[in-house]
């Protein structure tokens, strides 16, 4: 069994969260190595990557808004570095979200929302139905006002993945397509990973950012496994004109909140559905349904365009919504996971946070760093763990 060299810190996950981290620690000069046998397949893939921290506000997510409101204001200098570091575009907009209504109930629950959001002083400003029309022409005739929350913005997270993917190389940092399929302990500490192949990547820290697998990874210990579960979405790409929505557009159909995001090259992303279906990334004849009949309320006009792609993703939950960033109760061993709906958005904030704790600048940091880190802490599910791998070499736990 090989041992590949001793590197500072190897990610387990080369998602939006893992490819981030590993992209900042690299630039802080730590040695990266990522592991990930198909990085960027996971919900990453999948996502419509709205940066929306306003329009998804909830009565009772509250820590969620400010993580997300503290991570929205990073992105423009994270997808600007990134794009000249990388040569490629990620299709940065930030054109806002329109959230619409139909009834007068629908009405009435925005309104109650709108107040809320000013207690909050978020930015947003009612709209008349007609107001909304004129904002975007091809809404529904029926809808009869809306709420505009302009901050909000979005990216194409493939591009993001493509992106980080082209740029890591350049600071030096690797990208090993193996899965991870234990954790290397040395006296109760974490000290690399074992791959499929048998090697083992020998690494002063490990972040775990495996997504919705973070919860059950093979030969990781269960007292310091987050409590990650997968929730499955799927989502659907229509190839548009440019220009056939100018903003994020959304509202409550049937129940559920429906989207639609537009991209620069004119494709929109109509989404998304949320099950608690296991480990399931089948795409169903009725969660299609779903989104068709859904989108076509807020926009009548998106039957006549071709699609252009359908897929589903897990994204990783956690029993509070919030993820779990930074040092858990096992030395060496840090975690970037859990983000659940907000993975994109979250992800400067993420690598900034994770970045900060490599270099050991996170404790008592007053910036949006420490506050996320305090919120965020893997150690609010875990006790203290029992003694791990108490010798020297590798230990598996199965779970
Ligand atoms: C339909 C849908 C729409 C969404 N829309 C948005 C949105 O608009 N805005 C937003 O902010 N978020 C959105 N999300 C959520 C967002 O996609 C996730 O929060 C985010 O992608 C999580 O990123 P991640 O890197 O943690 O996980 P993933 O992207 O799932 O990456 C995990 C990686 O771990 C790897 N892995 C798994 N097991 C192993 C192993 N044993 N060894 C090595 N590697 C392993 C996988 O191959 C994968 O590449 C959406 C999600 C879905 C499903």
């Amino acid at each position: 069994m090989g041992v590949i060299d001793l590197t500072d810190v190897v990610v387990v996950g080369g998602g939006i969260a893992g490819l981030s981290v590993a992209w900042r620690a690299a630039a802080a000069g730590h040695r990266v190595v990522v592991a990930d046998p198909s990085p960027g397949s996971g919900a990453t893939h999948a996502a419509a990557g709205m940066l929306a921290p306003v329009s998804e506000v909830t009565y009772t997510e509250e820590p969620l808004l400010r993580l997300g409101l503290a991570s929205l204001e990073l992105w423009p200098s994270f997808a600007a570095e990134l794009s000249e570091e990388s040569g490629l575009d990620v299709d940065h907009r930030a054109d806002g979200t329109l959230d619409v209504a139909f009834g007068a109930d629908d009405l009435a629950a925005l309104d109650e929302l709108a107040d809320f959001m000013r207690k909050l002083s978020l930015p947003v400003e009612r709209l008349t139905g007609r107001e909304c029309r004129r904002a975007e022409p091809m809404l529904a005739p029926s809808v009869r006002g809306g709420l505009l929350a302009a901050g909000d913005a979005w990216v194409d997270p493939r591009r993001v993945t493509a992106a980080l993917l082209a740029a890591l190389p350049r600071r030096g940092a690797a990208v090993v397509r193996e899965r991870v399929t234990g954790l290397s302990v040395e006296r109760g500490a974490a000290r690399g990973v074992r791959l499929a192949d048998g090697r083992v990547l020998a690494a002063e820290r490990v972040v775990l950012a495996a997504g919705a697998w973070s919860g059950s990874l093979e030969g990781f210990p269960p007292e310091v496994a987050p409590p990650v579960r997968p929730v499955k979405g799927q989502i659907m790409r229509l190839r548009g004109a440019p220009g056939f929505l100018g903003r994020c557009v959304r509202g409550v159909v049937h129940g559920s909140s429906a989207y639609l995001v537009p991209r620069g090259d004119g494709e929109i992303v109509l989404g998304a559905t949320q099950e608690e279906m296991g480990f399931d990334t089948r795409v169903t004849a009725g969660g299609l349904w779903e989104l068709l009949r859904d989108a076509r309320e807020l926009v009548p006009g998106v039957t006549e365009l071709e699609v252009s792609g359908l897929s589903a993703g897990l994204r990783p939950g956690t029993p509070d919504n919030l993820p779990v960033l930074g040092a858990t109760a096992m030395e060496g061993l840090l975690l970037a996971s859990g983000h659940h709906r907000g993975g994109v958005l979250l992800a400067p904030l993420t690598a900034g946070l994770l970045a900060a704790e490599l270099d050991g600048t996170l404790a008592g940091d007053p910036s949006a760093y420490g506050r996320a880190a305090a919120v965020c802490s893997p150690l609010r599910f875990h006790q203290a763990p029992a003694a791990h791998g108490s010798g020297n070499g590798t230990t598996a736990h199965h779970r």
